[in-house]
């Protein structure tokens, strides 16, 4: 008889979780709030009121350990949830590793990624507070066709400023987003103040994260009908995701083997935090050794080579003043595959944790993650979404790095998303045309600037 190649934990629908997990209640030093940035007093609920709706607020700064999921959300969840998790024997095979590899997969939302698990809630509670419209960035196209989805599902209007080199460079992203019934528009845009001035600076510029929410800032702010959504970095958009880590707990149980390490990709880190924090619960009661990995791009490394400081969340500076990880709200990410990983900073909660030494971060050039992707697209059978390729390349070292040292490891990872809208990246990547962008820090910038 033949050894299994893969095996595949699912759970039955009524093991869907009731309740977010709220990681703030056990910390053992509460993260610093988000700060009024003229007066650098720590904001209150009215200052976000124009741009979140209620619920969502409360549950920005909620200390409440475990928070109830509604059951109209838990219904559009079950479109897709509980989400399987496999073992990676294919993989592991072909790495020769005694490590056992496990990866929770979140490619299978209507979105393709682990983004309608907080896009659902937001267009629910804001539905439930009479807005009629919701207004958002996207980076690679993945928050836009969740929340386009989302506000679908619940009969919100939609739109979408898409990061202009995503647009051109994902034009099906696009037609998913336009599908499901929200406008959409490249970023930066001459629709808003902020965008026109991005363009009267440079005609060409590729756009980023932080230009889009500017822009998307805008406009929830000046029209009435409108709130703002954000995909990633905020408490609750965590929250939201730890259905993740909660699920994937339990399957570990029927693996019958408890991770020694988690990993995500983190661009603003909400995957990572999802798939992370259910399990740094057991760590923050005590006695647990599992370790925690941030992976993200050599080219945008907010955890590993960023500031630990108070900074705006987006480019043109109209955000509260969150502390985070960052490399500067005027910093422009090359234009490197993994869009969604390209942010100048990193969730406060996120940066907190690392700062109290609780998770570790490592980054990784592109053609590298790229080798990772298609070595598990060929062994796992599943195309993976460029970002996620950077956990995958972490999981990978993680598991030869046991095979030379003989070790047995248990090693779990959050495959973040699919990549089936990323081919034009898999055609750069096989033709080598792919470039590894390496940061360079603020001081560097300038000298190069000096000498040209
Ligand atoms: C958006 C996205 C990410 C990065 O966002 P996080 O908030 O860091 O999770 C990672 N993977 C995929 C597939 C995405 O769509």
């Amino acid at each position: 008889m033949s050894t299994p190649r893969q095996r595949r934990f699912i759970l039955a629908e009524d093991e869907l979780p009731t309740h977010y997990y709220n990681i703030a209640a056990d910390l053992p030093v509460p993260a610093p709030p988000p700060l009024h940035p003229a007066t650098r007093e720590p904001i209150g609920p009215e200052a976000l009121a124009p741009l979140f709706p209620m619920a969502l607020i409360g549950q920005e700064v909620s200390q409440e350990r475990l928070i109830e999921i509604p059951e109209p959300v838990r219904d559009v969840y079950r479109i897709y949830r509980p989400s399987p998790l496999y073992r990676a024997l294919g993989l592991e095979r072909a790495l020769d590793t005694p490590a056992h590899i496990y990866y929770k997969y979140e490619g299978v939302s209507p979105a393709g990624s682990h983004k309608p698990n907080t896009a659902i809630p937001q267009a629910f509670y804001n539905r439930e507070e009479g807005v009629r419209r919701l207004a958002t960035e996207t980076g690679a196209g993945q928050w836009g066709s969740a929340l386009s989805f989302a506000a679908a599902q619940f009969g919100l209007e939609c739109k979408i400023f898409m990061v202009k080199v995503s647009f051109l460079q994902k034009p099906y992203r696009r037609s998913m987003i336009q599908t499901f019934g929200a406008s959409v528009v490249a970023s930066p845009s001459s629709e808003t103040n902020a965008g026109r001035s991005i363009l009267a600076e440079d005609p060409d510029s590729p756009g980023s994260l932080g230009i889009a929410i500017s822009e998307a800032l805008e406009e929830a702010a000046s029209r009435e009908d409108t709130k703002y959504a954000l995909g990633s970095v905020l408490n609750h958009v965590l929250l939201h995701q730890t259905v993740i880590g909660q699920e994937a707990v339990r399957q570990m149980e029927l693996a019958g083997e408890p991770p020694d390490v988690v990993i995500g990709c983190a661009g603003g880190g909400s995957n990572f935090a999802g798939i992370a924090f259910p399990f740094l619960a057991a760590k923050l009661a005590g006695g647990s050794r599992m370790r925690f990995v941030a992976v993200e791009p050599a080219s945008c490394p907010s955890l590993t080579q960023g500031e630990y400081r108070y900074d705006f969340g987006d480019t043109v500076g109209t955000t509260p003043l969150l502390k985070m990880h960052t490399l500067g709200n005027d910093f422009r990410p090359a234009p490197i595959h993994a869009g969604g990983l390209r942010y100048h900073g990193m969730a406060p909660m996120i940066s907190h944790l690392y700062d109290l030494g609780l998770i570790e971060a490592v980054a990784y050039g592109q053609n590298t993650c790229f080798e990772a992707a298609v070595q598990f697209a060929r062994t796992e059978g599943i195309i993976p979404a460029p970002e996620s390729s950077h956990a995958i390349r972490a999981a990978v070292d993680e598991a030869i790095a046991a095979r030379e040292a003989g070790e047995e490891k248990v090693i779990l990872f959050n495959l973040s998303g699919h990549g089936y809208f990323d081919m034009a990246a898999y055609d750069a990547y096989l033709a080598g045309d792919l470039t590894d962008v390496d940061y360079q820090a603020p001081q560097e910038r300038e000298l190069v600037g000096a000498t040209r």
